[in-house]
């Protein structure tokens, strides 16, 4: 058995980002961006109002309550070249320019009006230069560098990418990633099983991480514990996508020739990993394509997933090596996790909750055999349980929430 860490860094050794390419602003979202994005111009462009009011000058509400002369009126998109002098006001609306002459703004709760015209305006209170204004680069400086590479374009950055006028950016592509099962058992429709049948739930579950991960998931079905059905599937799905993800046929079975099938077709390694579940893994490349062989229990494939196929996919998206997942957290145990040596990292499934404090405490979520996914779905986390650790009663442990 080797380490986690030795499998893990084995594979991000052998995955690289995808190409970097134009991409517009619509389709940018989830994706890493290859290259920084600078700001041309400062944001706010020019000073503006915070608020609905009147802008005027400060020195004039020294002593308020004060009457002041109503000049006009500013619009947000306003351009024209109204002027407050002293003894005037203008009434603005928030993201409208500060007219010139004028250095603060008064909200309009603390304004009323003396007479219906609108020719001139109480001022209530007294208020400072600047007072609700709103000043040029007070966000973004001109020419500064607003977003990293390697940065993941979220809803927020999409905005900011707008705000800039970056509407083509230099982005990674989102990985294309296949999802394979194997098995004469498996079937894939409602209705009666014939015995020894099981349905195939693998890959409805790896397509739907890769999607949840923000990648694109490519169906290439059910392949037969069949050397040449395996060897088709394996060498479409290498054609079409960027990774590929098979489960099942990786451990030590007769018909497990996903084995012999990938030795032949591509350069391999097979690994037994220090960690229950998901023992057996496989990575390696076929024509040019990274191709992982997950267990086929249906938690160990989730598992794999989590621990090792997600971060090399990550890193092909483009993340950073410091943001290659999976994150943990640290909660407290309220059973006891431990057991007995056997070399192993245990990966518990925990149900998580928080005390009164907000403080996470985990247990037991349930029946723990890499055959249980429904047991697996009640868990909300994983948590990471090495040999001779701690993880008694009290005991802080580390947990890969779900
Ligand atoms: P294998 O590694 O192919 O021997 O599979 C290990 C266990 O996982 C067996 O019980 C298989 O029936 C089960 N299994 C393999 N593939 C799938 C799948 N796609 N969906 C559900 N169970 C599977
Ligand atoms: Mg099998």
């Amino acid at each position: 058995m080797i380490p986690l860490a030795e499998a893990r860094a084995h594979v991000l050794s052998r995955v690289e980002a995808l190409a970097a390419r134009p991409i517009r602003i619509e389709q940018a979202l989830g994706l890493v961006l290859a290259e920084p994005v600078y700001s041309a111009e400062p944001i706010p462009g020019f000073a503006n109002t915070a608020m609905d009011g009147y802008a005027l000058q400060a020195e004039d509400t020294r002593g308020a309550p004060v009457t002041l002369e109503v000049v006009g009126t500013i619009g947000a998109g306003y351009d024209g070249d109204l002027q407050v002098g002293a003894g005037q006001a203008a009434r603005i609306m928030t993201g409208a320019p500060i007219p010139d002459g004028a250095d603060a703004v008064v909200k309009v709760e603390l304004t009323s009006l003396p007479d219906g015209s609108g020719d001139r305006v109480n001022v209530e209170a007294r208020v400072k230069p600047g007072n609700h204004i709103r000043h040029p680069g007070e966000d973004v400086a001109a020419g500064e560098r607003v977003l990293e590479a390697g940065t993941v374009v979220t809803p927020g950055r999409v905005g900011l990418l707008a705000a800039v006028g970056a509407y083509d950016v230099a982005a990674h592509g989102r990985p294309r990633v296949g999802v394979l099962s194997t098995g004469d058992e498996l079937a894939d429709a409602a209705g009666p099983l014939r015995r020894g049948q099981i349905r195939d739930t693998n890959r409805r579950t790896l397509l739907s991480l890769v999607a949840e991960a923000g990648f694109d998931g490519v169906d290439l079905g059910i392949a037969r514990d069949d050397p040449d059905d395996i060897e088709r599937a394996f060498r479409a799905g290498v054609a079409d996508c960027d990774a590929v993800l098979s489960s099942g046929g990786v451990s030590m079975g007769d018909f497990d020739y996903v084995k012999v099938v990938l030795d032949r077709i591509g350069d391999m390694r097979w690994m037994q990993i220090a960690i229950k579940p998901a023992k057996p893994f496989a990575f390696g490349i076929v024509d040019r394509t990274p191709v992982f062989g997950l267990p086929g229990n249906p938690v160990s494939s989730m598992v794999s997933f989590e621990l090792l196929a997600k971060p090399a996919l990550r890193a092909m998206a483009g993340f950073p090596p410091s943001d290659l997942g999976p994150a943990t957290v640290r909660a407290i145990s309220d059973d006891d996790l431990s057991h007995r040596n056997d070399g192993k990292t245990h990966y518990v499934r925990v149900a998580a909750t928080r005390d009164h404090q907000g403080v996470l405490h985990v247990t037991r979520s349930g029946g723990q055999g890499s055959h249980q996914l429904a047991a697996m779905t009640r868990a909300d986390g994983l948590a990471a349980v090495p040999d001779g650790s701690a993880a008694g009663v009290g005991d802080l442990v580390d947990v890969i929430l779900l």
